[in-house]
C-alpha cells in the first residue's frame, strides 16, 4: 500500500484495511488539531487507488473491513465516491463494512438519499469529529460548523441507516467555557442521537494555533478536577439517548466504557470517585493522542 505521511485511523479500525484515498484534511483549520499540518490536501488519483486495491485484493484477504483515510474522505464528489465503493466491492467482495471520517460540511453536501446509496454500497460507519455542542467554542476553535449544522448532519447520517460515531473533546472550551461546553455538548448529543459517543481529553500540541493562544494567555486549560466536573456535567445531561459510550481513549485520565442509558449511574459514580481523589489516574506521561 502506498501511504503518504502518517495515516490516522479510529482505534476501532485497528484490523481494517486502511485505504488512503485522500491526503490530509480539506478543512485543516481547527486550532487544536495538528494531525495534518504537514500535508497539502488532495484527492488521490484513481490509478493510485486502483493499485492499492489490487494490492489489498492479493495480500489482505483476512481483513473484513476497510477504512478510507485521511481526515475527511467524504469530501470526494458523490459520483466518484459511488465508483470507488463499486471498485472496492468488486476487488474485495468479502468486505463487510467500509468506514470513513467525515466532517459536518461534507455530510451536509449530500442528501439522505445519497448517503443511503453509499450505505447500500457498503458504507457502514461514519466517524464525525463533533468536539463540542457549544457555539462559542466551535467558533473559537474554527471547527467550520455550528451546533445546529452538526445536529442536522448527524441526524441525516442516522436517517440513512449508517452507524454514527462522534468524538467530543473535554477541555476544548477552556476554563472560561468548561461547564457551558459540557452542558451544550450533552444537549446536542441528545438531539443528534448518535450510535456511539467517544470522549477524548484535549492535549495541546506544539504545532497548533491553540498552543500559541495558550502561551499568550488567551486560552487556559481546565485543571484535572475541572475536567472531571466537565465530564460529569456532560454525562449527567445525556437523557433519552441510546448509544455506546466510550471514554477509554489514551488521552483520558481514566476509562469509562459501556452503554447508555444502562450504565449512566455507574459512570457518574466512577467520575465522583475520580473527583474525590479515590481513583488511580493516568500520569501525564501515560496519556497520548
Ligand atoms: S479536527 Fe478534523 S476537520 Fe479539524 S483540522 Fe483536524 S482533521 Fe480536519
Amino acid at each position: 500500500m502506498q501511504y503518504e505521511g502518517t495515516v490516522i485511523r479510529p482505534p476501532s479500525e485497528w484490523n481494517s484495511i486502511i485505504l488512503q484515498v485522500t491526503v490530509g484534511c480539506s478543512h485543516n483549520r481547527c486550532t487544536f488539531c495538528g494531525a495534518y499540518r504537514d500535508k497539502q490536501f488532495r484527492i488521490k488519483k484513481q490509478a493510485e487507488i486502483e493499485q492499492d486495491l489490487e494490492f489489498a485484493a492479493q495480500y489482505c484477504r483476512r481483513q473484513r473491513t476497510v477504512f478510507l483515510a485521511d481526515g475527511d474522505a467524504l469530501v470526494i464528489p458523490h459520483q466518484r465516491m459511488v465508483l470507488l465503493f463499486k471498485a472496492i466491492r468488486q476487488q474485495l467482495p468479502w468486505m463487510r463494512r467500509i468506514s470513513l471520517y467525515a466532517n459536518c460540511r461534507d455530510i451536509l453536501a449530500r442528501t439522505t438519499e445519497q448517503l443511503a446509496q453509499l450505505k447500500e454500497l457498503g458504507l457502514g460507519r461514519i466517524y464525525m469529529g463533533l468536539e463540542s455542542g457549544h457555539d462559542p467554542t466551535l467558533a473559537a476553535v474554527k471547527k467550520g460548523a455550528n451546533a445546529a449544522e452538526m445536529i442536522k448532519a448527524g441526524q441525516r447520517v442516522r436517517r440513512a441507516g449508517i452507524f454514527l460515531s462522534v468524538t467530543c473533546l473535554l477541555g476544548l472550551g477552556g476554563r472560561q467555557h468548561s461547564l457551558a461546553h459540557a452542558a451544550a455538548t450533552a444537549e446536542l448529543l441528545c438531539a443528534m442521537q448518535p450510535s456511539q459517543i467517544a470522549i477524548l481529553t484535549l492535549m495541546i500540541l506544539n504545532n497548533t494555533e491553540l498552543a500559541a493562544r495558550q502561551q499568550s494567555g488567551g486560552f487556559i486549560m481546565p485543571d484535572q478536577k475541572e475536567l472531571f466536573t466537565e465530564l460529569r456535567t456532560l454525562v449527567a445531561g445525556l437523557e433519552g439517548i441510546r448509544a455506546q459510550f466510550q471514554a477509554n481513549h489514551a488521552s483520558n485520565y481514566f476509562s469509562l466504557d459501556g452503554r447508555l442509558p444502562r450504565d449512566k449511574n455507574k459512570f457518574l459514580a466512577i467520575i465522583d470517585r475520580a473527583c474525590s481523589g479515590e481513583m488511580l489516574l493516568k500520569t501525564e506521561n501515560q496519556r497520548a493522542l
